[in-house]
């Protein structure tokens, strides 16, 4: 018998007391995660502490609340507590890597990143509609979307980026579209990056959403291609060190980079497999003050199994090249959520908000990290998942 089974019989065995309040043996608390660091960057807070959980919302963070108080409790001593993870960039349209199970990874909100198109959104609709956790979708302007078992998308003709198409698609879902994602690379859109950003752009503007552009090896220099971006568009794959990209010849920060960033447009990192990163441009840009806004996975199937894994891992590389923790993990809850506008309550253990919460264990050891170049670094410190908790409830 647990403490809320004994509590309920006693309670239960002595009605005049219950008719009375009833309140005197409830639990004023759902669930309380106990004495862990706690970090909510969105309100300044970094202290031991503990976390209580009530009706799906965070109740309070307070100093010791009794077990009493507790019906169920969870021990996150010498763990870190932070608000539930979100993923502003992963592919969740792999049958093999369910919501359910990136949930378990510690992610309680996602966005798919241009997945599917406005001619076979529908598959990936289902997936967010019955997702455990919260995914919403960025609709690739190609309307096939990443296409895995065709031609890129754009590399056959701009055809593909049907405005049309898009636009009605996102008008029909607009509660599960949040957004555009447009790929510029040359081996997707040759040399029409610009004609697709304009398309995108087409569909963005009349429905008020941001895109989310990857950029790397475009046609284009970078400059040209931010000068079309608007404040809150995201540029994912920030650190790619293939031509144009964030650094000029001599490893500076390019002027339009800081100016575009000054404006409002956001920059995401972007894990992924191949060409969107390496050791060397992100601890330049980081040495000089060019910090993500947003960490994410670009996470896939074969992601789950090398360089990515998951976002604790891809976190820990920021880690490794001396970013501060709490930094870190806001770029994962406050910075990801304001990026998203959906995602705007969320990110956070403001009391009244949802209770999604992720408890990480900050393991010490020396660790072995990849770039997309197999560049490889020892770090000291890996972050790891321990538990979940996703509105309200319990998950791992
Ligand atoms: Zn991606």
């Amino acid at each position: 018998m647990d403490r809320r089974q004994f509590l309920r019989t006693t309670a239960a065995g002595v009605p005049a007391l219950l008719a009375s309040g009833g309140s005197l043996f409830a639990q004023e608390f759902d669930l309380v995660i106990r004495g862990g660091r706690v970090i909510d960057p969105d309100q300044g807070i970094d202290r031991v502490a503990d976390v209580a959980i009530s009706g799906g919302q965070i109740a309070a963070i307070r100093p010791n609340i009794p077990m009493i108080q507790a019906a169920q409790s969870l021990d996150a001593a010498g763990k870190l507590v932070v608000p539930g993870l979100i993923d502003v960039h992963l592919h969740a349209r792999d049958a093999e890597l369910p919501p359910a199970a990136i949930l378990k990874l510690g992610v309680t909100s996602m966005i798919d990143g241009g997945s599917r198109g406005a001619d076979n959104v529908a598959q990936l609709l289902q997936v967010a509609q019955s997702a455990p956790n919260r995914m919403r979708i960025l609709l690739n302007i190609g309307r096939l979307g990443n296409n895995p078992n065709g031609r890129a998308e754009f590399l056959d003709g701009i055809d593909q980026a049907d405005v049309a198409k898009a636009r009605a698609a996102v008008e029909a879902n607009r509660a599960w579209i949040v957004g555009l994602k447009a790929r510029l690379s040359r081996g997707i859109a040759a040399d029409r990056d610009q004609e697709v950003l304009r398309r995108a752009l087409q569909v963005a503007e009349p429905t008020n959403i941001p895109i989310m552009i990857h950029m790397g090896d475009t046609a284009s220099p970078l400059p040209q291609i931010l000068a079309m971006l608007r404040p809150g568009d995201i540029v994912s794959h920030l650190y790619a060190p293939t031509p144009h990209g964030i650094l000029d010849e001599r490893g500076k920060i390019l002027p339009e980079v800081r100016a575009a960033r000054l404006r409002g447009v956001l920059f995401d990192f972007g894990n992924g497999l191949n060409e969107h990163w390496n050791w060397e441009v992100a601890q330049k840009a980081l040495k000089q003050d060019f910090p993500p806004d947003t960490i994410s996975t670009d996470l896939t199937i074969a992601g789950r199994t090398e360089q990515v894994i998951d976002l604790p891992n891809v976190m820990s590389k920021f880690l490794l090249m001396g970013m501060k923790l709490n930094d870190v993990i806001a770029c994962v809850t406050s910075n990801a959520s304001r990026a998203i506008r959906e995602f705007h309550p969320y990110g956070t253990l403001r009391a009244g908000s949802v209770a999604d919460v992720t408890v990480l264990e900050l393991q010490q050891g020396s660790v072995e990290f990849v770039d997309n170049y197999k560049g490889k670094r020892t770090g000291m410190q890996r972050l790891v998942t321990r538990a979940v908790v996703n509105g309200g409830r319990l998950v791992v």
